[in-house]
């Protein structure tokens, strides 16, 4: 091989290998610790810590259009069960987490965000009744990343169509995956999105998305991949992120085909 080719083959090579390496995003902040809960800010902070890629969390919009952060449609506040979307922020806010934590403003979670040295930040907004109340609470979080100079440390996620749209009109330039997995890469792509974030059974009955997803230039990431045997299945499909309750085992399992 003459030298000219050698260094082609080794840059090649090397793209390769950087384009089939895995990126890891901590599931709700890397709770599993102790002193972890999901969607805590310590879970964050952890995840921040051992140099996740990101660190996801779900938010949805109080009663009183206070943007929250929490996974379920409902907290349990003694002994009562309550909508959160039907909540105001400040009955919320005595909620704990299970690490004692109150549950988080979006305001809070981004100064704590903020503080951070390199991991993104993936929102995930949690479906509402109404598309009014959808767009409000994309429109206040938006401006809140934007006001605070975050917006390239942000990505976002979403299983509703409406929030994926809205996120590409009020922000072209933010990375926006779908999650829902019933919509081929053709139809993200022509949505605008950067592409599909779906659930790991989706891509084992899909496997040629990846591939397609790739060629139309979009991202692939796969949720919630927890035990060893579907990390190394989705390593083998060559996705491009992995998101996972047990983001250090994920790490051992990539770095392992290096
Ligand atoms: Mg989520």
């Amino acid at each position: 091989m003459n030298p000219k080719n050698l260094i082609l083959t080794l840059l090649f090579s090397h793209f390769i290998f950087y384009a089939s390496a895995q990126e890891i995003i901590a599931h709700r902040g890397y709770w599993k610790t102790d002193g972890g809960a999901q969607n805590s800010i310590a879970a964050l902070m952890k995840a921040d810590a051992i140099e996740a890629y990101g660190s996801e969390v779900d938010i949805w919009l109080s009663s009183d259009g206070v943007p929250v952060v929490n996974h379920d449609a409902d907290v349990t506040l003694n002994g009562k069960k309550l909508l959160v979307q039907e909540t105001p922020a400040a009955t919320l806010r005595q909620v704990k987490l299970a690490n004692g934590e109150p549950l988080p403003t979006v305001e809070e979670y981004l100064d704590a965000f903020e503080k951070c040295r390199g991991t993104k930040l993936i929102i995930e907004f949690k479906t509402h009744k109404t598309k009014e109340r959808e767009d409000e609470l994309a429109r206040k979080v938006i401006k809140m990343v934007h006001d605070r100079g975050l917006q390239n440390r942000v990505e976002y996620i979403s299983f509703g169509v409406n929030f994926v749209n809205q996120v590409i009109k009020i922000d072209p330039n933010a990375p926006v995956y779908y999650l829902n997995g019933d919509l081929s890469p053709r139809v993200i792509k022509a949505m605008g999105a950067s592409g599909i974030d779906y659930h790991h059974n989706v891509l084992k009955k899909n496997p040629h998305w990846v591939k397609e997803s790739h060629n139309l230039g979009l991202k692939v990431n796969v949720w919630t991949v927890n035990s060893a045997d579907d990390i190394n299945k989705m390593i083998d499909l060559h996705v491009d992120f992995i998101t996972t309750d047990e983001p250090l085992l994920t790490r051992e399992l990539i770095d392992k085909r290096k």
